[in-house]
């Protein structure tokens, strides 16, 4: 019987992984950090250029601004775990394209299974569509959808945020609402959720 996965051993994999032209112009992986047994995940795009060049996930503008969101919440980057869709910086921070998300999603799922976190949170719409395809994220951020045991909670992406001011509010707004979740799911036993969703079904509006 194989021994079950753990962070690190993902983590070996990814930084070795060739399975899309990502890895072509990557200068670090970024497999993402944080405790094994998080109750919090954070599943965001992709690595942009800090994160390429340092291998950790959400170390720039976009990754202060969730600093200062975990902050409003009492929490710390440490006690949560922080990943992404794809594991490899786009050049030029393009957005992942279809085949990419597909070749990179049994990464972001065995880590998900190894971490059995409580609250998935995700930033963006390409961790969004994982669990709400063709959902609109104007329509559904902040509002959080039992998925099995596990309570998913789509969140605009910090760097959207920090590009359209407006959203800064709303962002902060749907984070106030995270303690009240994370309650919820104290007493909850997580079941493993189901495999993801098929990627073609990803939503690109
Ligand atoms: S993005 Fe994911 S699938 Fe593509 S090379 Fe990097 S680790 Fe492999």
């Amino acid at each position: 019987m194989s021994s079950p996965d753990t962070l690190e051993q993902i983590a070996v994999e990814i930084k070795t992984c060739t399975a899309c032209r990502l890895h072509l112009g990557r200068k670090l992986a970024v497999p993402g950090e944080g405790p094994a047994d998080a109750d919090l995940m954070f599943i965001g795009e992709g690595p942009g250029f800090h994160e390429n060049e340092q291998g950790r996930p959400f170390v720039g503008a976009a990754g202060r601004f969730l600093e200062e969101l975990l902050e409003t919440i009492g929490l710390t980057r440490e006690q949560v775990f922080i990943g992404n869709v794809i594991k490899c910086r786009p050049p030029g921070n393009r957005d992942p394209q279809m085949d990419e998300i597909e070749a990179c999603s049994g990464f972001l799922e065995r880590q998900i299974q190894t971490i059995n976190p409580k609250v998935i949170i995700t930033l963006g719409r390409f961790s969004m569509a994982r669990y709400f395809p063709k959902a609109r994220i104007s329509t559904i951020h902040g509002q959080a959808k039992w998925i099995r045991s596990r309570l998913i909670v789509p969140m605009y992406h910090p760097a959207a945020a920090l590009h359209q001011p407006s959203l800064r509010e709303v962002v902060r707004n749907d984070f106030a609402r995270l303690p009240e979740y994370i309650e919820q799911v104290q007493d909850q036993d997580v079941v493993q959720e189901e495999p993801p969703s098929d990627p073609q079904q990803l939503s690109m509006f």
